[in-house]
């Protein structure tokens, strides 16, 4: 996509895994960084960049016109806390360096239901030690889904792996006032709930 390829310093495609990404260079400063893997159109992820502009967000993209229709959203909005990146999940932990992430969003991940996809599921094992290479002791992760199956395999998954939940929820947007005023919807996550569905949703960190 042209506007992709006309914006370098706002996307970054498909880095070479073996060299070092200086976000601190891209960024132009020290904000702690967050990452949204699987950004779609990017709402949520250009909401919170807006709505918090002393720290840096990552929208972790495989699609170039996805990468494309975030690129259109920081570019009218000038968010210079937002930067691209077109390319997978499973080379996250050669992306970012260990320990320099406070937050891994997950949200309305492709759910591969087929046992045999398993390993391409985002909450898989794999997938979970890189975030937790990437992230901060004190970080965590945050994941939303519609999907009943994907959300009970996460759980499992997460915790066969160690790790521990800070907030779980089965009907995200039937919680209290002082948890939905904080929610920021998602493409995915807008069109599900008008239709009735509920949204699963978590927090989790890895044991220290
Ligand atoms: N998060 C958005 C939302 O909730 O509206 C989009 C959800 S959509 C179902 C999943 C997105 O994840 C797609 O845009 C897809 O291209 C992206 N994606 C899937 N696998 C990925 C991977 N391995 N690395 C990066 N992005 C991925």
């Amino acid at each position: 996509m042209k506007l992709v390829n006309e914006h370098p310093e706002s996307v970054l495609q498909n880095p070479d895994p073996e060299k070092n990404i200086d976000w601190a260079a891209r960024f132009g400063n020290n904000n702690p960084i967050e990452i949204e893997v699987g950004s779609g159109k990017g709402h949520f992820i250009t909401t919170l960049a807006e709505n918090n502009p002393d720290k840096n967000y990552v929208a972790l993209e495989l699609q170039t016109t996805a990468a494309g229709i975030i690129l259109r959203t920081k570019l009218e909005k000038g968010l210079d806390n937002l930067q691209i990146l077109r390319g997978d999940a499973a080379e996250i932990n050669h992306f970012f360096d260990e320990n320099s992430t406070s937050v891994v969003y997950l949200n309305f991940s492709d759910p591969w239901p087929k046992s045999r996809h398993e390993k391409r599921r985002l909450t898989y094992k794999s997938f979970l030690a890189k975030y937790q290479q990437v992230l901060k002791p004190e970080g965590h992760l945050e994941f939303k889904t519609d999907n009943s199956g994907l959300y009970a395999y996460s759980v499992q998954s997460m915790n066969n792996f160690g790790m521990h939940f800070d907030f779980v929820s089965v009907d995200l947007h039937h919680e209290k006032p002082e948890i939905l005023e904080k929610n920021i919807e998602t493409e995915y996550e807008h069109k599900f709930a008008a239709k009735g569905n509920p949204i699963y949703a978590l927090h989790a960190s890895f044991e220290t």
